[in-house]
Protein backbone atom coordinates (compact mmCIF):
# COMPACT_ATOMS: atom_id res chain seq x y z
CA UNK A 1 0.00 0.00 0.00
CA UNK A 2 0.98 3.28 -1.03
CA UNK A 3 1.88 5.67 1.66
CA UNK A 4 -1.31 7.77 1.52
CA UNK A 5 -3.28 9.34 4.76
CA UNK A 6 -3.13 7.72 7.34
CA UNK A 7 -5.60 7.84 10.38
CA UNK A 8 -4.22 10.43 12.14
CA UNK A 9 -3.77 13.91 13.73
CA UNK A 10 -0.59 14.84 11.52
CA UNK A 11 -0.74 17.10 8.85
CA UNK A 12 -0.05 15.53 5.91
CA UNK A 13 2.40 17.36 3.64
CA UNK A 14 1.89 18.07 -0.27
CA UNK A 15 -0.97 15.52 0.23
CA UNK A 16 -2.02 14.44 -3.70
CA UNK A 17 -5.95 14.87 -4.85
CA UNK A 18 -5.66 11.27 -4.35
CA UNK A 19 -4.45 11.25 -0.30
CA UNK A 20 -7.57 13.94 0.22
CA UNK A 21 -10.34 11.52 -1.33
CA UNK A 22 -8.49 8.90 0.95
CA UNK A 23 -8.60 11.53 4.09
CA UNK A 24 -12.31 12.33 3.35
CA UNK A 25 -13.36 8.66 3.26
CA UNK A 26 -11.59 7.96 6.66
CA UNK A 27 -12.93 10.92 8.50
CA UNK A 28 -16.52 9.92 7.16
CA UNK A 29 -15.56 6.41 8.02
CA UNK A 30 -15.59 7.18 11.95
CA UNK A 31 -18.99 7.98 11.85
CA UNK A 32 -20.15 5.01 9.47
CA UNK A 33 -24.02 5.75 10.08
CA UNK A 34 -24.18 9.27 9.97
CA UNK A 35 -26.21 9.80 7.20
CA UNK A 36 -26.34 13.08 5.33
CA UNK A 37 -28.53 14.62 2.23
CA UNK A 38 -27.50 13.93 -1.03
CA UNK A 39 -27.58 15.79 -4.21
CA UNK A 40 -30.88 15.62 -5.99
CA UNK A 41 -30.84 14.51 -10.08
CA UNK A 42 -27.21 15.63 -10.46
CA UNK A 43 -27.35 13.68 -14.17
CA UNK A 44 -30.45 15.56 -15.07
CA UNK A 45 -28.66 18.73 -13.68
CA UNK A 46 -26.72 21.14 -16.37
CA UNK A 47 -22.93 21.51 -16.01
CA UNK A 48 -22.90 25.34 -15.15
CA UNK A 49 -26.07 24.88 -12.67
CA UNK A 50 -24.83 21.97 -10.83
CA UNK A 51 -21.06 23.78 -10.33
CA UNK A 52 -22.61 26.63 -8.41
CA UNK A 53 -25.33 24.41 -6.28
CA UNK A 54 -24.59 25.10 -2.28
CA UNK A 55 -22.50 21.87 -0.94
CA UNK A 56 -23.33 23.14 3.00
CA UNK A 57 -25.68 20.94 4.55
CA UNK A 58 -25.10 18.06 1.87
CA UNK A 59 -22.98 14.85 1.48
CA UNK A 60 -20.73 17.14 0.06
CA UNK A 61 -20.23 19.13 3.38
CA UNK A 62 -17.80 16.89 5.34
CA UNK A 63 -15.81 16.47 2.11
CA UNK A 64 -15.36 19.89 1.93
CA UNK A 65 -14.83 20.05 5.48
CA UNK A 66 -11.46 17.43 5.09
CA UNK A 67 -9.74 18.89 2.32
CA UNK A 68 -10.35 22.71 3.39
CA UNK A 69 -7.18 22.58 5.04
CA UNK A 70 -5.55 21.59 2.12
CA UNK A 71 -6.93 22.93 -0.94
CA UNK A 72 -8.65 26.39 -1.58
CA UNK A 73 -12.18 25.33 -1.55
CA UNK A 74 -15.28 26.64 -1.10
CA UNK A 75 -19.13 25.31 -0.57
CA UNK A 76 -19.99 25.33 -4.34
CA UNK A 77 -19.90 21.60 -6.24
CA UNK A 78 -18.01 23.58 -8.71
CA UNK A 79 -15.42 24.60 -6.36
CA UNK A 80 -14.70 21.25 -4.75
CA UNK A 81 -14.88 19.32 -8.56
CA UNK A 82 -12.11 21.81 -8.87
CA UNK A 83 -10.31 20.93 -5.83
CA UNK A 84 -10.36 17.07 -6.40
CA UNK A 85 -10.00 17.42 -9.86
CA UNK A 86 -14.00 15.21 -9.69
CA UNK A 87 -15.61 14.95 -12.89
CA UNK A 88 -20.08 15.24 -13.34
CA UNK A 89 -20.04 11.35 -13.24
CA UNK A 90 -17.87 11.56 -9.48
CA UNK A 91 -20.03 13.73 -8.10
CA UNK A 92 -23.14 11.67 -9.68
CA UNK A 93 -21.37 8.28 -7.43
CA UNK A 94 -20.62 10.00 -4.84
CA UNK A 95 -23.41 12.31 -3.95
CA UNK A 96 -26.81 11.82 -5.71
CA UNK A 97 -29.84 10.46 -4.25
CA UNK A 98 -30.34 7.87 -6.99
CA UNK A 99 -27.24 6.14 -5.59
CA UNK A 100 -28.50 6.46 -2.05
CA UNK A 101 -31.80 5.80 -1.56
CA UNK A 102 -34.83 8.24 0.08
CA UNK A 103 -33.37 7.40 3.60
CA UNK A 104 -30.35 9.99 3.01
CA UNK A 105 -26.51 9.24 1.89
CA UNK A 106 -24.79 7.10 4.55
CA UNK A 107 -21.29 8.04 5.28
CA UNK A 108 -19.45 4.72 5.06
CA UNK A 109 -21.41 4.47 1.34
CA UNK A 110 -19.99 7.78 0.73
CA UNK A 111 -16.59 6.94 1.75
CA UNK A 112 -16.88 3.69 -0.36
CA UNK A 113 -17.51 5.69 -3.64
CA UNK A 114 -14.37 8.34 -2.37
CA UNK A 115 -11.93 5.61 -2.51
CA UNK A 116 -13.65 4.06 -5.55
CA UNK A 117 -12.57 7.04 -7.20
CA UNK A 118 -9.39 7.73 -5.52
CA UNK A 119 -8.44 4.06 -6.98
CA UNK A 120 -9.77 4.42 -10.92
ZN1 LIG B 1 -28.59 10.47 -9.95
Amino acid sequence: MPAIAQRSATKLVNPTRNDLLILAAEQLERNPDLMYRPLYNVEGTDDGMLRTQITTGTVLEPIVGAILPYREVSNTVGSLMSALDLTKGDVHQVACYCHHGAGGAKAAIVAQRLRAIAAK
